[in-house]
């Protein structure tokens, strides 16, 4: 699996520090979880209890929802032959992560975007996960996202990409409305996201593409679209904020 070089993480967050501890001085950052005050900025926007227990997920196997092996495949699955070929994710979707979620996409809270977006870049680089060339969010379908305001992957992706210094690009158009993922079969999971999405413009062939999304819990979304990339010769890895293994397999 390819990795991010500990030189370019270590040089990134030397050109951020200073400015960080002086945004922090000025409009001080609460934990994520708790919301406590946070006395200074680390890779992780927790406060010592939170950090203490808030262990990432890691990479996840996208096809049989294996995980718990940081550093390679947590399972014996071939990549090769599916359009996603690796997925990580930050937590699990559950407790004070599904609040925080819901927060953001439900109620409007903008503002967890920032710090859970650079928390997510900054733990795939930490964690030494994959070297995208691009980063791009799953769009939601244009009437859905006049409804809501705003797509919360793209906020997501472009914080990620900011702090990978990495370009950001919304590459994907969703086609269509597709009916809520959680209320149907498998079958119908499959055949609800197929054909979903296009992509806006040619790519370079081999192109490493990080797609995000803030859950995983089907997968028909995330490997979907990830699928359409692939057609147009991409190669994509995926990035989530929680996953949700319950719905894996129903
Ligand atoms: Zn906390
Ligand atoms: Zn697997």
């Amino acid at each position: 699996m390819a990795k991010l070089g500990t030189e370019n993480g270590a040089s990134l967050k030397g050109r951020s520090g200073l400015l960080e501890n002086l945004l922090q001085l000025l409009f001080p950052e609460r934990c994520l979880l708790c919301r406590s005050l946070l006395k200074t900025v680390s890779d992780r926007p927790l406060c010592p209890k939170c950090d203490h227990i808030a262990l990432p997920v890691g990479v996840v196997c996208p096809h049989c929802g294996a995980y718990g092996n940081k550093n390679s495949s947590p399972c014996g699955c071939r990549q090769n032959g599916y359009a996603l070929q690796g997925l990580f994710a930050l937590s699990f979707y559950e407790g004070r992560w599904r609040i925080l979620l819901h927060n953001l996409k439900y109620r409007g809270r903008l503002s967890l975007a920032r710090p859970l977006g650079r928390w997510l870049a900054r733990e795939l680089m930490l964690q030494g996960c994959f070297i995208p060339q691009i980063v791009v969010p799953v769009p939601l379908h244009y009437s859905r996202e006049r409804e809501r305001g705003f797509n919360q992957s793209a906020l997501l992706a472009r914080q990620v990409a900011k702090e990978l210094h990495i370009p950001f690009s919304e590459l994907l158009i969703r086609n269509r409305e597709t009916e809520s993922q959680t209320k149907i079969s498998r079958r119908e999971r499959l055949l609800n996201v197929r054909g979903a999405f296009s992509c806006r413009s040619e790519l370079k062939a081999g192109a490493q593409i990080l797609l995000i999304d803030d859950i995983f819990s089907t997968g028909a979304t995330l490997k979907e679209a990830a699928y359409c990339l692939q057609c147009r010769g991409a190669l994509v890895y995926g990035a989530v904020v929680a996953y949700n293994p319950l719905r894996q397999n129903c």
